[in-house]
């Protein structure tokens, strides 16, 4: 049986969301080869995580020490070494007017849960300000407050109020203006003061890689501040220089209360971060803790992710990429009627596929297509938006111009392809997708 077979009959569904029959045996840089004997570019850097791609020698390095020494295998009832230097290089890295604390964690849903919980707890207050299209996490806190399609099962937080996060390419959805006038009213009805936090992602990601109109966000904090709501800043996909800043907020002209930090954060290991004002965060003792958190081999692989940021000006090198890879997309969108809309900052971009470029008709099934046809030609890449339309480009911050040239021809025929029909749509139609 192959390894995706074997896969299939060994690993549970629940925690699939599969495009096509993938199944890798290892990687270096931006490149990963898979069991079929392929080497495959990867744009989408396993969804954001693999910031410093694969085989990176300052991570192995630094694990391969970590672990063959570790500080002990958790934060919770002893300092570690590797956990305080990340704890302070974190707070270094997003300093505050008033002191200010770190919270370390496994991923981006545990470190959303901890800061919509600790937000509850330290204000008094239970109500929340979130935005449909919005991911999250998959734990039922970090759920409650997400509002995107793929969740719309879970059960959401007592006094939600969800917000339609304005899209520039759909304007016709809600404006800035009207989204703020909703918020006003919303909280005019409840009492502002009985609103805890507002959970904001800078660009909203798994919605739809959706850049919101400028100075949208500054707006909405503004408004936060005024009624002593804490922004959340959900930097989990976007943060850590992928947008050419090392912060994405940094695009908007706001500082967040709370920030929130994973995928890359550990390199490609599981690590996540909220920092936050002390008063916040000691708000209470043994409140939301897991017995690996502040791992050392985990933190170990944060403070070389930080170390490569700086000594390699990964935020820089993102957004020069970042340029040479969206001036590639355009010159797509010119041949390519399928391509509605490019988008997105620095190494986080967004490519918004439609059947009919007036309407802006959601093209679906094609976009499932392109990247099930990419994949065969050697591509990866996924999909997200709220319409299931949005090839997201998320690559490794490393990724070279070679590799943004070939990946970019690659996408090009598989465009091509999939508007002359020669993608067989059955095999499309067996991965479920979102
Ligand atoms: C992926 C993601 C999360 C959840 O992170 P996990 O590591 O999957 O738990 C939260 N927020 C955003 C914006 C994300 O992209």
């Amino acid at each position: 049986m192959t390894g995706y077979g074997r896969d299939a009959a060994a690993l549970a569904g629940l925690q699939k969301l599969r495009f096509f029959p993938q199944s890798v045996i290892g990687g270096k840089g931006a490149r990963l080869r898979s069991d079929d004997g392929r080497e495959l570019i990867d744009l989408s850097g396993a969804w954001g995580a693999a910031g410093l791609g694969y085989g990176h020698p300052a991570l192995i390095d630094a694990v391969t020490r970590a672990v063959a020494d570790p500080a002990g295998a958790s934060v919770l009832s002893s300092a570690n070494a590797p956990a305080t230097a990340l704890a302070e290089r974190l707070l270094a890295l997003f300093p505050g007017p008033h002191p200010q604390k770190v919270w370390l964690g496994h991923s981006g849903s545990d470190a959303n849960e901890c800061a919509l919980r600790a937000a509850r707890q330290a204000t008094g207050r239970q109500g929340v300000i979130a935005f449909r299209g919005a991911y999250h996490g998959g734990t039922m806190g970090s759920m409650s407050v997400s509002g995107h399609t793929v969740q719309e099962g879970a059960e959401k937080a007592a006094g939600l109020i969800q917000l339609t996060f304005p899209d520039p390419y759909r304007p016709e959805l809600a404006d800035a203006d009207a989204v703020l006038a909703q918020l006003e009213a919303r909280l005019a009805a409840v009492g502002p003061e009985t609103v805890a936090a507002c959970f904001i992602e800078p660009i909203q990601s798994d919605g739809g890689l959706i850049v919101p109109p400028p100075g949208f966000l500054a707006r909405l904090a503004a408004i936060c501040a005024r009624h002593g709501i804490l922004t959340v800043c959900d930097e989990v996909k976007v943060g850590l220089a992928r947008t050419g800043r090392l912060h994405c907020f940094e695009h908007e002209g706001f500082r967040p209360d709370m920030l929130v930090l994973g995928k890359g954060l550990g390199g490609g290991l599981p690590l996540s971060a909220v920092i936050g004002p002390a008063r916040v965060m000691d708000c209470a003792t043994a409140f939301a803790m897991q017995t690996l958190h502040g791992n050392p081999i985990c933190a170990a692989a944060g403070l070389a992710m930080l170390d490569t940021i700086e000594a390699d000006r990964l935020a820089a090198r993102a957004e020069a990429r970042g340029a040479r890879l969206r001036a590639g997309l355009l010159r797509l969108k010119d041949r390519h009627p399928l391509i509605g809309d490019v988008r997105g900052r620095g190494l986080a971009l967004g490519v918004e596929l439609v059947a009919d470029r007036a309407a802006r008709t959601p093209a679906k099934a094609q976009t499932a297509q392109v990247v099930y046809r990419a994949h065969e030609l050697g591509l990866v890449l996924y999909y997200v938006g709220m319409r299931s339309n949005v090839l997201e480009l998320t690559p490794p911050l490393v990724l070279t111009e070679a590799d943004i040239d070939a990946a970019l021809d690659i996408l090009d025929r598989a465009l091509a392809d999939v508007a002359a029909a020669r993608v067989d749509a059955d095999a499309v139609r067996q991965f479920a997708g979102w």
